[in-house]
C-alpha cells in the first residue's frame, strides 16, 4: 500500500488580499477560514478516518480563542499541526537568519501550545526555501520541511499574474520563489547543500505533488475547479507514486455565497467562482480515488518513515 498525506495551509483570508493588492479584509472576512472552512474539513475528513496534517499561521490563531480550540481538539483527534510561519510573509526565504528564525518559533510556540506537542513539520509561505531557512528549522528540531512546488505550469501562471499587476503599477504581497526549486526531486529526499538537490541533511523535505511529464499541479485549488476528466487523468497519472502529498488551503471549501465573500476578491481568486458543492464533491471524489491506491498518514509519519528507511512504499 502506498502512502498519501492531506495537508491544508490555513492561509487566512488577509493573504489572499495582498496577494492582489486589495487591502484588508473587513470585519467577519478577518478569521472566515479558520470559524467557516476548518469544520468543514474537519467533518470531511472524520468521514473517511483520515487523519491530516493542518499548516497553522501563528498570528492568525494567537488572537482567535475559538480559532484554537477547534485546532486543539484536532490535535487532540490524531491529526497533526504544522508551522506555516508566524506572519505568511513571503518573502521570508529571503529574510536574514535571525528574522527567519523569529518567524519560525514565534509560530511554533503558539502551535505547540494548542497542540500539546511541538510541531516537527513546516511549510514556507508561497513555497520559498532557501538554504538558511532549512538550517533554521533544524537547529530548531524540526523533522522536515514540505515547501517544494516543482511545477513549471505553475510557476509560469504566477509570473504572469504579477507580471501583469506591475504593468499596470498594481503591488502584489506575493513573491516569485527560486526557480531551481522548478528542478527539485518529485520524491522525499534529504536536501544537501542546496535545499534543491539530494544530500546528506538530517531534515526530509516532502515536496508537493505534480503529475509526470509536465509537472502539472495537482493542488486543490486546481484540483478541485478542474474539469472532472482533466482530475481523473491528473490522479490517474499518479497511481504509481510511491508518495502523494496532496496539499490544500482553507480557501478550497469557502463558498463565495455561503460565505460572503466580496466580489472584488472572487472576480482576481478565480478558484472562488466555483461553487463550495462542487468544490466539496471534487475534493470528495479526488479523497475515495486516492483510498483506492493510498493509505492516508500525516506528513509527519511519512517524515519519520523515510529517516528510517530513506524511502516511502514498499
Ligand atoms: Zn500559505
Amino acid at each position: 500500500m502506498r502512502v498519501c498525506s492531506v495537508s491544508v495551509d490555513l492561509d487566512p483570508l488577509s493573504c489572499y488580499y495582498g496577494i492582489h493588492g486589495l487591502g484588508t479584509p473587513a470585519g467577519p472576512l478577518a478569521d472566515v477560514v479558520l470559524r467557516r472552512a476548518l469544520p468543514r474539513f474537519a467533518e470531511l475528513f472524520e468521514r473517511r478516518g483520515i487523519q491530516a496534517t493542518f499548516f497553522v499561521v501563528g498570528s492568525d490563531v494567537e488572537g482567535d480563542p475559538s480559532g484554537r480550540a477547534q485546532l486543539a481538539k484536532l490535535a487532540h483527534g490524531g491529526h497533526e499541526l504544522g508551522n506555516h510561519s508566524y506572519s505568511h510573509l513571503y518573502e521570508m526565504a529571503r529574510l536574514d537568519r535571525e528574522r527567519i528564525d523569529a518567524e519560525v518559533w514565534r509560530a511554533h510556540e503558539v502551535i505547540a501550545k494548542v497542540a500539546g506537542e511541538a510541531p516537527v513539520g513546516f511549510r514556507a509561505p508561497g513555497y520559498d526555501v532557501s538554504r538558511t531557512l532549512l538550517d533554521v528549522l533544524m537547529a530548531r528540531g524540526y523533522r522536515y520541511d514540505s515547501s517544494i512546488f516543482p511545477s513549471w505550469p505553475y510557476y509560469l501562471a504566477k509570473a504572469g499574474v504579477m507580471g501583469a499587476m506591475a504593468l499596470v503599477g498594481k503591488k502584489s504581497r506575493s513573491v516569485l520563489g527560486d526557480p531551481r526549486a522548478l528542478m527539485a526531486p518529485v520524491e522525499p529526499y534529504r536536501p544537501g547543500n542546496s535545499p534543491f538537490s539530494r544530500g546528506q541533511s538530517t531534515l526530509v523535505e516532502l515536496p508537493i505533488t505534480v503529475s509526470p511529464g509536465f509537472r502539472l499541479p495537482t493542488i486543490g485549488t486546481y484540483l478541485l475547479t478542474a474539469p472532472t476528466l482533466v482530475r481523473s487523468r491528473l490522479l490517474e497519472s499518479l497511481r504509481g507514486r510511491s508518495f502523494f502529498n496532496l496539499e490544500l488551503h482553507g480557501i478550497d471549501l469557502i463558498g463565495a455565497d455561503e460565505d460572503g465573500i466580496p466580489s472584488s476578491l472572487v472576480a482576481k481568486q478565480h478558484d472562488l467562482r466555483a461553487t463550495l458543492t462542487h468544490k466539496k464533491r471534487a475534493l470528495e471524489a479526488t479523497l475515495d480515488r486516492l483510498a483506492l491506491d493510498f493509505r492516508f498518514a500525516p506528513l509527519r509519519d511519512v517524515a519519520a518513515e523515510v529517516q528510517r528507511e530513506g524511502t516511502t512504499g514498499h
